[in-house]
């Protein structure tokens, strides 16, 4: 009787999902969702935290803005309001995306953080992990993100400071650091930004610039630094365009190797595509970096109890520390058995082809290309899983059964 009854415990905690599984309520898996239900594609979303679009919500400072002007950032088949600014707040993008969500009626499976996903080949189906329900499709959608984890380097000395420490995840306002030296790990788009934040706020930055770093105007004349990219690089070389967009910089910005910003000899567009690093768009912290309110630092050699020592033999004393040191994806802790994602998450294939895997699996945010991106992968998905819906017959009841 026992066994019996555990077997039924079991089983009721098996879910068999009619269509595909995505897993991520970010804008990639909410854009993908609403292009399978575009093409009558019913879906299920797991998602591990309790809301949707969790990194916008949970794990962004709060003068945080889309860094692209709107027209790039849309998600496919519904547009921003008219009425939002060029570049809209993270609270405006939240507010696009509950109502995305809702004007395709998505509804994801919050609290479940899937843990296994393993393709099974004598069944042909994906059986998905959670702390709660496994779940079986024929088709996985991975839209976890490209930021899914904070990424936090060992860095000599961290376990000895004496003051607080913490991921930009974490970071919300300048406002908790009024007055204070707050070390900045990492100068890409966050670095900068929350070293300009803490200046708003009275503190006093030091910016580690350990690596290269292209730093371009967000605007050229009035007109979107990243749209005159996409449009110059239609007509003309990539390498033509990195120089344009170059001299425009240093009209504009300077020569920010003045400044402790070194350039990387490839130029800022074509490194985009061979590596993925993103140049950074400035939105003030250049001008904060010339008025020596933001120190750039060279390399940190070692943390201390009070502060840090850099490579250049200099030593400070700072109240907190923060980590501008990006993400990482969660993939490989999570899927097994498939060759698809290199070791650090990303697919292997380049875009455009990054999208499709076998055996019914597929990826969508995973570009590095932002949000036009995600809405490109969204729709080639969505496509592609109607063709091989439209020749399956399945029954027409609610599309999770519990077996
Ligand atoms: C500060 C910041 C600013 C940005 N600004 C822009 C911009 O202006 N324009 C632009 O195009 N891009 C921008 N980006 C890039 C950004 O990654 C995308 O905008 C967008 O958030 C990516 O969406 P996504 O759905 O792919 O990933 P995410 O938004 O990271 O969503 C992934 C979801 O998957 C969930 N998840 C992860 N692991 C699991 C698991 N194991 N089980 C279940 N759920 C899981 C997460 O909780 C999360 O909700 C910015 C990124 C950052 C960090």
């Amino acid at each position: 009787m026992g066994s019996c009854k555990e077997k039924e415990r079991e089983q009721a905690k098996c879910v068999w999902v009619h269509g595909p599984i995505i897993v991520g309520a970010g804008p990639s898996g909410l854009a993908v969702a609403a292009c399978l239900s575009e093409h009558g594609v019913p879906s299920v979303i797991l998602e591990r935290s309790e809301c949707i679009a969790s990194l916008w919500q949970h794990r962004t400072y709060d003068r945080l803005k889309l860094h692209l002007p709107k027209q790039f950032c849309e998600l496919p088949l519904m547009g921003f309001p008219s009425n939002f600014p060029k570049y809209p707040t993270k609270h405006q993008f939240i507010s696009y995306l509950e109502s995305y969500a809702s004007h395709f009626s998505i509804q994801p499976r919050f609290n479940q953080t899937v843990q296994i996903a393993d393709f099974d080949p004598s069944s042909g189906l994906w059986n998905v992990q959670t702390q709660d329900f496994e779940y079986i499709s024929r088709w996985l959608i991975i839209a976890t993100g490209e930021n899914a984890e904070p990424f936090i380097p060992k860095i000599t000395g961290m376990e000895v400071f004496q003051g607080s420490i913490a991921h930009t995840s974490v970071y919300k306002s300048g406002s908790d650091y009024k007055g204070q030296r707050v070390l900045v790990v990492g100068c890409g788009n966050s670095g900068m930004e929350v070293s300009l934040d803490l200046c708003r706020h009275n503190a006093i930055p030091h910016m580690v610039a350990r690596n290269t770093v292209h730093v371009l105007p967000r605007e050229i004349f009035g007109f979107s630094t990243f749209g005159i990219a996409m449009a110059l690089s239609k007509w003309f070389p990539l390498r033509l365009v990195d120089k344009f967009l170059l001299l425009m910089s240093s009209y504009i910005l300077g020569n920010t190797d003045q400044y402790g910003l070194r350039r990387p000899k490839t130029g800022p567009i074509e490194l985009k595509n061979a590596t993925g690093k993103t140049p950074v768009l400035d939105v003030g912290a250049m001008a904060q970096i010339k008025s020596g309110k933001i120190k750039v630092m060279e390399g940190v050699k070692e943390i201390t109890r009070n502060g840090a020592k850099f490579m250049d033999g200099q030593e400070k004393e700072f109240d907190s520390i923060i980590l501008a040191t990006g993400y990482r994806s969660n993939v490989p802790t999570w899927l097994k058995s498939c060759d698809f994602f290199t070791k650090d998450g990303m697919p292997k294939m380049p875009f455009p082809n990054g999208w499709k895997g076998e055996n019914g699996l597929y990826t969508v945010g995973f570009t590095r290309r932002g949000l036009l991106g995600t809405a490109s992968d969204a729709s080639n998905i969505a496509q592609d899983i109607a063709g091989e819906w439209l020749t399956i017959k399945e029954s027409k009841n609610s599309h999770i059964i519990l077996l």
